[in-house]
């Protein structure tokens, strides 16, 4: 349920109602928005008396939410989201590159990348410690190693980063990464959502592999019910019968759809989405246009012998080329 507030609404008339809310059980949600305060209400409102509420004079309208995601519901946040991870922010006109390799191999390809990344206008580094391989017999990734070589390349770059937690029992390693991917393949472990649900970091949540956007955005729902409301989905491709020419398919409705049913950033990484170099840049840039707030693209320094997803890996130059284009399409975009 929703209650929207008039706009000459006293803060104090506010908060007691607020506090109303909360003694009659229910969890509440507010958003402050530029000319008007919106009122989230989450749990059994079903014996909320509707009428009583909209007879304040304090409030404006009252609304049922029949969508099952509430929190993430952009009817609960008229206003998008902005998220600040480290030094840059996404959402609500901040537009993020999210650039690096699909893994961290060693300490100067990392840091080269992101360094190459940066001169090309990325805002965060993205690189694999813990990756989640379809075979037990290919390169996993270097774990806590790879974490300390990540903030090595944070250190000389001053980039945010951005890389996936398989196993919560690794959270305390994460300490000071910025952002916490959940991979496709845990998009609904929702054990591990609602621990990352009591942290504090901003999590970037992918679609599952065959996930639907409803499943998507319940997943993130598990995030902000368990009070963390940083939570950037990324659409990165979804499976359907298709599979020799791309190795996902890249939904690209699912960008106006996510921004017009949530307030939360929408990223995609047309990288997995296609499985090959040479399609990431098309879909980059049909990414931007149809209103992503960011990318998350696959750079390695030297992609014919990357230790994964060399196949869709821009080479640092690419990157560069693509990122220019991106630029000018958002500049086009401008109001
Ligand atoms: C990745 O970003 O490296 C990755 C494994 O992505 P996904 O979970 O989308 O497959
Ligand atoms: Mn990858």
């Amino acid at each position: 349920m929703i209650a929207v507030l008039k706009p000459n609404a006293s803060p104090e008339r506010v908060e007691h109602l607020i506090h109303w809310l909360k003694e009659q059980g229910l969890g509440v949600h507010v958003s402050q928005g530029e000319f008007q305060t919106v009122l989230g209400l989450i749990g059994n409102t079903a014996k909320v008396d509707m009428e009583m509420i909209q007879s304040l004079d304090i409030v404006e309208s009252v609304t049922r939410v029949s969508d099952p995601f509430k929190a993430v519901n952009r009817q609960f946040h008229p206003d998008s989201s902005e998220i600040q991870a480290g030094s840059a922010a996404i959402g609500r006109g901040h537009f993020a590159l999210i650039a690096g390799p699909c893994s961290v191999e060693t300490e100067e390809q990392i840091i080269y990348v992101a360094q190459q990344v940066k001169a090309a206008g990325a805002h965060f580094l993205r690189g694999g410690a813990f990756k989640p391989r379809t075979s037990p017999y290919d390169f996993q990734g270097l774990g806590a190693e790879g974490i300390r070589l990540l903030l090595e390349a944070k250190k000389a770059t001053g980039l945010p980063i951005v890389t996936e937690l398989m196993d919560i029992r690794n959270l305390d390693l994460f300490e000071e990464v910025d952002v916490i991917q959940v991979g496709a393949r845990n998009t609904q472990n929702f054990d591990m959502l609602k621990e990352l649900g009591k942290t504090k970091k901003p999590i970037l949540l992918k679609r599952g592999l065959a996930g639907t956007i409803k499943e998507l955005l319940m997943s993130a729902e598990y995030i902000m019910a368990n009070g963390n409301e940083d939570v950037i989905l990324c659409e990165r491709g979804i499976r359907t019968y298709e599979s020799t020419y791309t190795r996902n398919t890249l939904d690209l409705s699912a960008i106006p759809v996510l921004k017009k049913l949530t307030h939360l950033p929408v990223v995609v990484d047309p990288s997995h989405a296609t499985g090959h170099a040479d399609l990431v840049e098309p879909m980059a840039m049909a990414a931007v246009a149809a209103g992503a707030d960011g990318l998350m693209i696959e750079v390695h320094n030297d992609p014919p012998h990357a230790l994964c997803d060399g196949a869709q890996s821009l080479t640092p130059e690419a990157f560069a080329a693509t990122a220019k284009k991106l630029f000018r399409i958002r500049e086009a975009m401008e109001p």
